[in-house]
């Protein structure tokens, strides 16, 4: 099998070298983006191997459709960005790793709650300049504080297990109601309630047409003044626009955010020399009470390692003609 393995970072390759050790397929490393521009650098690969950010909409599956290629092996669990029904009609199918460390991002999540809450990452920069002062740097008892996650999969899940610890009132709102969930406490309610009642509302929802902006000007109105909103789901979960009115007029006490609408433009790489002209990312940025990571909230040394073995395990099943375990129905 022979593999194209776009937007290919140094950190993944020393895991899918291990994991190939027994496979011995031919993994070729493309350190650029998929997209229409790049998409024929597929010809002669059996498979193609994507991450979040690579584009795979209707022309470039197009394209690969006439490279021959019938398999995109997606190393991540969300797919917003295979356009699915060009691939039935291209005869490709995909596969994803629907979850390869669901604590990895569940553990960033309630990193990023932390971090908002007691200011650490500003006390760290303040305590090496000799600064002990401890003015403006008060949080809050997370205990007895109300969680409303949006979306209790495997990553909410986990997420709601960990607030349960530190003492928090967990609310859910999901389109499925999950048993496990209810028995460790979670209270399903509608997202009116959730809105309305949450200290801290989390996202964990896959994004599609239905949960595109979920939190939007109507929704940020209906939310507690100084609410913290964090998203690790996906960018456009959320209008970054109408987040900024809401931290302006300070409606949004605080805002973690892992993923962006734009991040295809900026995240994993190193831009610190470059100008960035995404005015939105960068107004997000002025916020004292605004903290970003750049969609890390997977990246443990576990999720690599089981990224790797699943995408490679799916390659081999392609091979084999088996079922494909972690098929995504186009
Ligand atoms: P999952 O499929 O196990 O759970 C998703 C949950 O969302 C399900 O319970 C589903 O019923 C619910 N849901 C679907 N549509 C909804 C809607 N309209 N309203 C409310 N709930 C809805 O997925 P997961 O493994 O928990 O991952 C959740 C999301 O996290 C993924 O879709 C992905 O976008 C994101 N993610 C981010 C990172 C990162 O590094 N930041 C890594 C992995 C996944």
């Amino acid at each position: 099998m022979k593999v194209a393995f776009f937007s290919a970072k140094p950190y993944e390759k020393s895991f899918f070298e291990d994991a190939n050790r027994s496979r011995h397929y031919s993994l070729n490393y493309l350190d650029i983006p998929l997209n229409v521009h790049t998409a024929n650098l597929a010809k002669g690969a059996d498979v193609v191997c994507i991450f979040v950010n690579d584009k795979a909409d209707a022309k470039v599956i197009k394209v690969l459709g006439q490279n021959g290629i019938r398999l995109i092996a997606l190393r991540c669990a969300g797919y917003n960005n295979v356009d699915l029904s060009a691939c039935r009609e291209e005869g490709i199918q995909v596969v994803r790793v629907p979850a390869y460390s669901p604590y990895s991002v569940a553990e960033h999540t309630v990193a990023l709650i932390l971090t908002l809450n007691r200011k650490t990452h500003r006390a760290y920069n303040r305590v090496k300049e000799g600064n002990f002062s401890l003015d403006g740097l008060m949080g809050f008892d997370l205990h007895g504080k109300t969680v409303g996650m949006i979306g209790l999969g495997k990553i909410g899940l986990i997420t709601a297990k960990i607030l349960k610890g530190f003492g928090c009132r967990v609310l859910g709102y999901d389109i499925a109601e999950d048993k496990e969930a209810k028995q460790i406490g979670v209270e399903y309610v509608s997202l009116q309630e959730l809105l309305h009642t949450s200290d801290i509302i989390s996202l964990h929802c896959p994004l599609t047409p239905q949960t595109h902006h979920i939190i939007n000007k109507e929704t940020i109105s209906q939310m507690k003044k100084g609410v913290m909103i964090i998203n690790t789901g996906r960018g456009a979960l959320i209008d970054a626009k109408a987040a900024i009115r809401g931290l302006k007029n300070e409606h949004i006490g605080y805002m973690g955010l892992d993923v962006y609408e734009e991040e295809a433009d900026l995240f994993f790489e190193d831009l610190s020399e470059k100008v960035i002209k995404d005015d939105v990312f960068m107004r997000l940025l002025t916020f004292p009470n605004v903290l970003i990571t750049g969609h890390q909230a997977f990246f443990t040394q576990n999720a690599m390692h089981n990224i790797a073995e699943t995408t490679l395990q799916s390659i081999h099943e392609y091979e084999q003609k088996l079922p494909l375990t972690n098929q995504v129905k186009v």
